[in-house]
């Protein structure tokens, strides 16, 4: 039974100096077969076992994870919620994920942070500024919150950007998504793992799923570091390895693996109170509750597994951002990092059925999924549970690319793809 975060809890522990708060989940062995096995222990993966126990009475679950629990893009992105999507079924599914944040601490009894201070999406030029009038059109035809500003808005609500006429990249107007904002990365993924574990989920850290074994057209388990284990159902939610795992079990699918940095700097004092993001420059950049300017930058062009930083990148971007928000120019970067992302040709993810009976896959959710985690894991459980999707996801499913009815999202970033 897992005790309850509270102002009580807090001072109970406080008495004992600390040395009796609860294990924040268990570390278990594990059991020779599971009803569901999750591979990936990132927010998605968390996510779909978390709402497959508390939607779908399922428990008996394995959430295997080769390194440790969000150690992949989940801890290494720029933290970005939003739901100002383009295309309608991009909006309703990325929609439900901003509603779910929205109740997210209370829900999982920790907080993630969650910090809904205003995204803005900077046009520097005509065709910029054409392009995001219609994408505030279409959000708002959907039914969420999207504004214009003109450039003395913009320049009112972010004194620090240079939005004078003769500036490098002139700032024409902006998007504005209020609900939009950023939330603590490695809460949401902790967040998901301590409520899945108090519902029974075993989840289980080193351990690399290294085959996915079938019988006929059928999945049966997983080969893994710590022995065979079996299932009849097997999620894949893998992001950057989606393909590589897909593989194992005889499928191909249309992803590819590309790395994206990101950098902080040192802490100062706040000077940005929402979140800033150019598409032209492909920069997107906040300021952490530390202090810190969280900075993102563009994705490489070549495929890639490596997750070093690369200082082409660095100073192109500092380059671009010192333009933008000339205050920076005196800033030294503490740490420059990057993930690998999992790009689909639209740049819209698969959440989906297989052709392998009990095979699901969950990926190419590229440059932008974190603010999609809930969401995912939410439409995911439903799709594992009945094996069938949720009309939200119904769009998202593998058929898309025969089919050709493709979602095109390339434009719904501050990163080019
Ligand atoms: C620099 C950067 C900035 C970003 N900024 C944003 C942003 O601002 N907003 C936003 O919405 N999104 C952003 N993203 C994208 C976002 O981080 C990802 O889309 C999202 O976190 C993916 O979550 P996940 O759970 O699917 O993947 P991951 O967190 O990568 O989890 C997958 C897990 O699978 C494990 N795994 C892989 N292979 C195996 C195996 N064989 N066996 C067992 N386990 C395995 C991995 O170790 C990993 O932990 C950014 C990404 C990067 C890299």
């Amino acid at each position: 039974m897992k005790s309850r975060y509270s102002i009580f809890s807090l001072a109970r522990n406080a008495i004992s100096h600390h040395q009796d708060w609860q294990r924040v989940w268990r570390s278990p062995d594990p059991k020779p077969a599971y009803e569901v096995i999750i591979i990936g222990g990132g927010g998605h993966g968390l996510a779909t076992a978390y709402y497959l126990a508390t939607e779908h009475g399922i428990s008996n679950i394995a959430v295997l994870e080769k390194g440790w629990l969000g150690g992949g893009n989940t801890g290494r992105n720029t933290t970005i919620i939003r739901s100002n999507y383009l295309w309608d079924e991009s909006a309703r599914i990325y929609d439900k994920s901003l509603r779910l944040y929205e109740g997210l601490s209370q829900e999982l009894n920790f907080n993630i942070m969650l910090s809904q201070r205003g995204v803005l999406n900077l046009a520097h030029n005509l065709g910029d500024l054409r392009e995001i009038r219609r994408r505030v059109n279409a959000i708002r035809l959907n039914g969420i919150d999207s504004e214009m500003l003109d450039t003395s808005e913009v320049a009112a609500m972010v004194p620090i950007l240079d939005c004078s006429k003769d500036a490098r990249y002139p700032i024409l107007g902006a998007s504005l998504q209020r609900r939009g904002g950023v939330a603590r990365h490695d809460g949401v993924a902790w967040g998901f793992a301590r409520a899945a574990d108090a519902r029974g989920v075993d989840i289980i850290q080193n351990c690399e799923v290294t085959g996915i074994m079938r019988d006929g057209d059928a999945v049966t388990g997983v080969e893994t570091t710590r022995g065979d284990i079996s299932s009849a159902k097997v999620a894949i939610v893998t992001a950057a390895h989606t393909s590589h795992v897909a593989a194992m079990a005889g499928l191909r699918l249309p992803i590819e693996s590309h790395r994206l940095q990101a950098m902080v700097s040192e802490p100062i004092k706040p000077v940005l109170d929402c979140v800033v993001m150019s598409g032209a420059v492909h920069a997107y950049i906040s300021q952490s509750d530390r202090g810190e300017m969280v900075m993102g930058a563009g994705i490489d062009h070549f495929s890639s597994y490596a997750q070093n930083s690369s200082l082409a990148v660095v100073e192109l971007q500092m380059a671009a951002v010192t333009k933008l928000i000339p205050i920076l120019s005196r800033l030294r970067l503490m740490r420059q990092w990057a993930g690998i992302v999992d790009v689909c040709p639209d740049a819209s993810p698969i959440v989906s059925k297989t052709p392998v009976r009990g095979l699901y896959v969950n990926g190419g959710w590229g440059t932008g999924g974190f603010k999609a985690t809930p969401g995912s894991g939410w439409v995911f459980a439903h799709t594992i549970a009945r094996d069938q999707p949720h009309p939200l996801n119904a769009p998202f499913a593998l058929d898309r690319f025969s089919s050709g009815a493709l979602i095109d999202e390339h434009g719904a970033a501050a990163v080019s793809h």
